[in-house]
């Protein structure tokens, strides 16, 4: 990766901080608005009496009836034969039942039934007699239920029966309003389960009845923002996960955000009941304990896509594994038995949960992963959460419920790290990019090179070869063509003339006792007395056809084209007189005492008749001539 990479690097990293104080900001307001959704204060409650004569509603507002109501176990009975005695004459045994609590298994002794079965509870509360609209609701309610008030019947859910067979679970929230001028009101309720391995009750509000409408609204709202959010998210991830195909971390996010959603759907004020009352008691369960098991293995499987160690290997499989098993389990198996089961898994959970802390913190320290602070920090707060539900699900302390909001806020911290990964993805694939362009220009370079390269040495090697032929076509002493390029030229120019209809000559060309000047004067003088024959001769030749070659020896040969024979003895008579006239010494020549020339002439029209070797010998002849009538002399032939 290139340095620009790593500074937006830096950028990011410093805009994390940025945003990790956002979060934060974020959670408070939503630790804030948990608690504000509207808790109430309790009164002193004795032995199924609240006194609560000096409570004053419209300052004070809501009050928590908690503390001993009564309990009749394995009974069933109607409100005119509990209260209308003040002293309690009712059939069986009455027992003390606290609420918040629960029963299950292990209380049988204590209220004198299993946690199945039916029962009667009842509390009278005395208030100042001032006419009010009061309002009565139950948190947490997870049975069928029926409610009266004074002798009138509100409001219930499901189907009580002392049977299982007469008995349907459901769990609507129930909100239930009634008028009172009397000051004392009994309130009468019918349980049954046969269902759950527990009954448990933990919160009961009572008030004015605006109230109560304004706590239960505020809890709906407050849920429903969170639904809403969790649904945009789970919506969102999924999409992303569809286009980006690839990358399983979006995905996780998604069902993570859908099983948040169910979770809080169904649990508190149960808004998804409310939006969809037909969902079963039974499905309504079924489906809260599966978002609720299934989002650790999945968070896990999250982590791991982010921090990516051999250590979360055999976590990421064995959670793999556990989503599909414990969903199973769940939908198979009757609630007393996966909830029996899930009672002791808490505690295995706990402990998985405090590892996947330790790998993330650990792991993504030691490896540099970046943002491992934030998954820390988003991870902590999803589990501290959820600890705060546990204990409040047990009834152990009363605060508001946080895993849903954690959830909505580690969400939210994921996609910082989605963020970084796509821009990651995208600043590297700029880089290739750029890489890639550098590379197609050096290559473009290169072959520029390559070819100005190959155009010089094909230049040179054209250069070379022309020497190379010019060489092999000339003679080495005097610079003349030598007679195998003569011979060649002749056959040439023969032809040439013979298609064009014109003349052509030749001259033979010897030097005059040269014999004698290279015994007296030298064969070095001899040599430079040939090139200056050479230079005489071709002083001569003016058109550009002409060719002086020599022939051998001291003997030389022009090849005139074009030219007819009376124009090639003017020719070789300039070059005679030129050559007298030069006056190289030449103390031994009986003809002259300079070095002279005899030169003989062929030529004229050519025809086909006639071979071009013939026109070198009557040359030769017209030569053998000169030399034989004195030398020094051109004979132009006939
Ligand atoms: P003539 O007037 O009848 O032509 O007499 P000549 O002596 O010129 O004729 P001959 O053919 O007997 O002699 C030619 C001489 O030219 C022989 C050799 O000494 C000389 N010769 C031939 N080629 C070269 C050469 O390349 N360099 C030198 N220095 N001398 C050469
Ligand atoms: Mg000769
Ligand atoms: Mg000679």
């Amino acid at each position: 990766m290139n340095a620009a990479v790593t500074k937006t690097n830096n950028r990011i990293k410093k805009s994390g901080v940025r945003q990790l104080l956002l979060v934060l900001l974020l959670l408070l307001i939503v630790g804030y608005g948990g608690q504000g959704s509207g808790q109430s204060t309790e009164p002193n409650l004795n032995d199924n009496m609240a006194d609560l004569s000096s409570w004053d509603f419209e300052e004070d507002g809501l009050v928590q009836l908690h503390g001993q109501w009564h309990l009749y176990p394995g009974q069933l009975l109607t409100p005119e034969t509990i209260y209308p005695a003040q002293e309690v004459k009712v059939p069986g045994q009455v027992y003390a039942f606290s609420i918040p609590g629960e029963m299950d298994p292990s209380t049988v002794g204590e209220f004198g039934m299993e946690s199945q079965g039916a029962a009667t509870l009842h509390l009278r509360v005395i208030t100042d007699g001032q006419p009010r609209v009061y309002g009565l609701t139950f948190r947490y309610f997870a049975s069928a239920n029926d409610i009266w008030v004074n002798g009138e019947h509100l409001g219930g859910a499901g189907r009580v029966g002392l049977t299982k067979e007469g008995f349907t679970p459901h769990y609507l929230p129930q909100e239930v309003f009634f008028y009172d001028d009397t000051g004392q009101m009994d309130i009468v309720l019918h349980i049954a389960n046969f269902h759950h391995r527990r009954i448990r009750f933990s919160e009961v509000n009572f008030g004015l009845a605006s109230d109560i409408q304004q706590h239960v609204q505020g809890g709906v709202a407050w849920e429903s923002i969170l639904m809403g959010s969790l649904l945009i998210m789970a919506i969102y991830y999924a999409v992303l996960h569809y286009i980006q195909r690839r990358d399983p971390a979006s995905l996780y996010l998604a069902a993570i955000a859908l099983m948040s959603l169910f979770r809080v759907g169904i649990t508190s004020q149960r808004v998804l009941i409310r939006l969809i009352p037909l969902i079963s008691g039974e499905w309504t369960m079924k489906l809260g304990y599966i978002a609720a098991f299934i989002n650790l293995p999945l968070l896990a499987l999250y982590i791991r896509e982010i921090v990516r160690v051999p250590a979360l290997d055999t976590p990421a499989r064995l959670s793999k594994g556990l989503v599909v098993v414990l969903s199973l389990f769940i939908i198979a198996t009757p609630l007393r038995i996966y909830d029996g089961v899930f009672q002791y898994a808490q505690i295995l959970i706990l402990v998985f949960s405090v590892y996947l802390i330790y790998v993330v913190v650990r792991y993504g320290f030691m490896k540099k992963v970046r943002g491992t602070w934030a998954m820390g920090v988003g991870t902590g707060i999803l589990l501290a959460a959820a600890a705060n539900d546990m204990l409040r699900e047990y009834t152990i302390i009363n605060t508001p419920e946080m895993v849903s909001p954690a959830t909505v806020v580690f969400i939210m911290i994921q996609a910082l790290f989605l963020a970084w990964r796509y821009n990651d993805a995208y600043l590297n694939t700029v880089a290739l990019a750029r890489e890639n362009q550098q590379m197609v220009e050096r290559i473009k370079g290169m072959n520029l090179d390559l070819e100005n390269k190959v155009e010089k040495r094909t230049e040179e090697l054209k250069e070379a070869n022309n020497k190379l032929r010019a060489i092999s076509n000339t003679d080495g002493l005097t610079g003349a063509s030598n007679r195998r390029y003569f011979d060649q030229q002749l056959q040439v120019e023969w032809k040439r003339a013979l298609r064009q209809g014109n003349p052509l000559s030749v001259i033979m060309c010897d030097v005059d006792h040269f014999k004698d000047f290279n015994d007296h004067y030298g064969h070095p003088a001899g040599d430079q007395c040939l090139v200056n024959v050479v230079k005489v001769i071709r002083d001569q030749l003016n058109r550009e056809g002409d060719l002086l070659a020599r022939y051998g020896g001291e003997e030389f040969v022009v090849l005139l084209p074009n030219t007819p024979r009376e124009g090639a003895c003017r020719v070789a008579e300039g070059i005679r007189r030129e050559m007298e006239a030069l006056a190289i010494p030449h103390a031994y020549a009986a003809t002259a005492p300079v070095v002279t020339l005899s030169l003989g002439v062929a030529g004229g029209q050519v025809s086909e008749s006639m071979y071009p070797e013939k026109l070198v010998e009557k040359a030769d002849k017209a030569l053998y001539q000169a030399k034989n009538s004195g030398r020094n002399q051109v004979n132009c032939g006939s």
